[in-house]
C-alpha cells in the first residue's frame, strides 16, 4: 500500500506524516483497548478526554504558551474566523489594523466590513499582485489589533519577522505555517489555523486566543459563535471534531518525538525550502513568483517559459507520481507545497524531475 503513496505537493488538504497515518490505521478498530473506534466513541469519554487534553498540552509546550492562552479546537476552518474575530473582538467604537497581502487576507478583510465593523486596510501588497510583503507599516495606534495572514498560500509568500505595531497585539492567519517555526508569542493576541494544511484533516480549526483579549468580547451573539462558549467548555459545548483533534494530537506528537521539536521542525523546512529554490534560482528555465524576501518556505509558486510547457509539465509531474503541482489560477504557473510532512525524499524527486523536464525541454 504505503508503495503505491505519490509525492503528494497538494496545497490543502495536504500531506500528513506517513507514520500518523500509519497509526490511526492501526488503532482505528480498537481505540486503546475500548473495542470502539476514535469515530465511535463519546466525545464524553475518558478516552477522548485524555486526547483532547493531550493535544492542548502539546500545542501548548511546542509554542511555549503559558497560562494566559486559551487552545480550542473550533468548526467552520479559518473561514469562520474571518467573521468570528470581528464579531466577537471588535465593539462599537474599536477599529482594527489589516495587512493585505493576498486572497485570505482580501477574504478577511471583506468579511469584518461585512459585519459592519470599523477597520482599515493598514497596508497591502496588492500593487504587485501579492508577490511581496509589505515592511515599515505605520499603525493606528488606537487599533485594538493587528490582522496579518502569515504565510500567503496562494501567492507564495511570508512574513519572516512580524511587524512591530507597538505593543498591539497581532491576529495570525496562520492555517499554512501554524508549527512550521517558533514564534514569539507575546507578539500575538489569537492564531487561527484550519487544519487541513499543516496539522490534521479538514474540519477543523486551531484557535489560540489570550485570556486578557478574551475578556474584552461581545457576550451579545449566538452562543456557538462566541469565544467564552468554546473557552468555558474546554472546546467542547457540542460535540467536537473528534477525529480531527485526534490527528491533530498525533500530529503534535510526531513534531515533538521525531522532528526535534518546532526548532527541529524549521530546520527541516529551511532545508527543504532550500533544495527546492536554490534549484530554481540556479536555472534560467524555471523562475519564483514572489519576491525574493518574502518566499515562502511552505509554498513554492513558480512559472516555466510558457503556459503549454506549464500544462505538459503539471501533466507529466503526476504520470511520475509528483501529485498537486498546479498553481492557483490567481497566480497561474505551478506550485509545491512542502509543508512539515513534506519529506526530504520528495524534494529530491521533485528537483531530479524539474531537471530533467527542463533539459528536455529547454529550446
Ligand atoms: C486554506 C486557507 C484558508 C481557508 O481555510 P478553510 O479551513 O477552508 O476555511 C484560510 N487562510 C489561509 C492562509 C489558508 O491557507
Amino acid at each position: 500500500m504505503t508503495d503505491q503513496r505519490i509525492y503528494n505537493f497538494n496545497a490543502g488538504p495536504a500531506a500528513l506524516p506517513l507514520s500518523v497515518l500509519e497509526e490511526i490505521q492501526a488503532s482505528f478498530l480498537n481505540f486503546k483497548n475500548s473495542g470502539m473506534s476514535i469515530i465511535e466513541i463519546s466525545h464524553r469519554s475518558s478516552y477522548f478526554d485524555e486526547v483532547i487534553n493531550d493535544a492542548v498540552v502539546r500545542a501548548k509546550r511546542l509554542l511555549k504558551l503559558d497560562d494566559r492562552y486559551h487552545v480550542l479546537f473550533l468548526q467552520g476552518g479559518a473561514s469562520l474566523q474571518f467573521a468570528m474575530i470581528p464579531m466577537n473582538l471588535l465593539s462599537d467604537g474599536d477599529t482594527a489594523d489589516y495587512i493585505n497581502t493576498g486572497t485570505w487576507s482580501t477574504k478577511a478583510i471583506a468579511e469584518a466590513q461585512k459585519m459592519g465593523k470599523t477597520i482599515r486596510v493598514a497596508a497591502s501588497s496588492e500593487d504587485k499582485n501579492f508577490s511581496y510583503i509589505p515592511k515599515g507599516i505605520a499603525f493606528n495606534p488606537d487599533a485594538k489589533f493587528v490582522h496579518l495572514t502569515s504565510n500567503n498560500t496562494i501567492k507564495g509568500t511570508q512574513f519572516y519577522d512580524f511587524p512591530d505595531t507597538g505593543g498591539i497585539p497581532i491576529i495570525a492567519d496562520m492555517s499554512s505555517d501554524i508549527f512550521s517555526r517558533p514564534l514569539d508569542m507575546e507578539k500575538f493576541g489569537l492564531i487561527y489555523a484550519g487544519a487541513q494544511k499543516n496539522l490534521g484533516p479538514s474540519g477543523t480549526c486551531m484557535v489560540i486566543i489570550r485570556k486578557d483579549l478574551l475578556a474584552t468580547a461581545n457576550e451579545d451573539l449566538p452562543t456557538m459563535l462566541k469565544y467564552s462558549t468554546h473557552a468555558n467548555k474546554n472546546s467542547m459545548y457540542n460535540t467536537p471534531p473528534c477525529f480531527g483533534i485526534y490527528t491533530i494530537d498525533l500530529v503534535l506528537k510526531w513534531i515533538e518525538e521525531e522532528m526535534g521539536g518546532i526548532e527541529g521542525m524549521e530546520e527541516h523546512n529551511i532545508k527543504k525550502a532550500d533544495i527546492l529554490y536554490d534549484f530554481i534560482d540556479a536555472s534560467s528555465f524555471y523562475q519564483t513568483t514572489a519576491e525574493k524576501y518574502s518566499r515562502s518556505l511552505m509554498n513554492v509558486t513558480f512559472r516555466l517559459p510558457s503556459e503549454t510547457l506549464e500544462k505538459v509539465f503539471v501533466e507529466r509531474a503526476t504520470n511520475h507520481g509528483l501529485g498537486g503541482l498546479k498553481g492557483h489560477r490567481s497566480v497561474g504557473g505551478c506550485r509545491a507545497s512542502i509543508y512539515n510532512a513534506a519529506t526530504m525524499e520528495s524534494m529530491y524527486a521533485l528537483v531530479e524531475f524539474m531537471e530533467s523536464f527542463e533539459k528536455e525541454n529547454k529550446s
